[in-house]
């Protein structure tokens, strides 16, 4: 059952799991902690919130829920003045990159969400990385117990 298990997480990328960029709950680096913006972070049910300048493919931070705990709403805090306190590490992978090694880095990392690229070399221009998604480890822990159960 092991030896299955090891096996779907060998063969398996994390392109297979991640979630897609446009399903992403994503704020904008312009964004004002006021009232109404702190609402829809706490309704989104998420603890980690990618910040994006520009487009949401461009991604260039991460909040995460507890750093809120002491921002008053009525402050109309700027997004980057906490972004830019809290300042934690954004992590990228690559879209080919197997399960086994994804596990192996959340479990080396303090961070258990990656930003997910590719090398988009469609198309005339030069190569460019493509953001596709994230993917955190309960994505990764969800496709182990999947694998169990349908070996049972
Ligand atoms: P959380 O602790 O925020 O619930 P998890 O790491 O438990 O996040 O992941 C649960 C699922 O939600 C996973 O499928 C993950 O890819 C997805 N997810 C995590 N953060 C976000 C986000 N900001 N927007 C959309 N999906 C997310």
């Amino acid at each position: 059952k092991e030896e299955f298990s090891r096996g779907a997480l060998r063969s398996k990328t994390v392109d297979d799991i991640l979630t897609p960029l446009k399903d992403c709950f994503m704020l904008s680096s312009t964004a004002v902690l006021d009232f109404s913006t702190m609402s829809e972070i706490m309704q989104s049910g998420y603890t980690r919130v990618p910040i994006y300048e520009e487009e949401r493919s461009n991604i260039v931070e991460i909040l995460y829920v507890k750093d809120l705990a002491l921002v008053d709403p009525d402050d109309c805090t700027p997004m980057t003045t906490i972004t830019k306190f809290y300042n934690h590490p954004l992590h990228f992978v690559f879209n080919d990159t197997k399960l086994d090694a994804m596990l192996e880095e959340f479990k080396k990392g303090n961070s258990a969400l990656a930003i997910v690229q590719k090398v988009n070399n469609e198309g005339e221009g030069d190569p460019f990385y493509e953001v596709l998604g994230l993917v955190t480890l309960e994505d990764v822990i969800e496709e182990i117990i999947k694998s169990e159960i349908l070996d049972e």
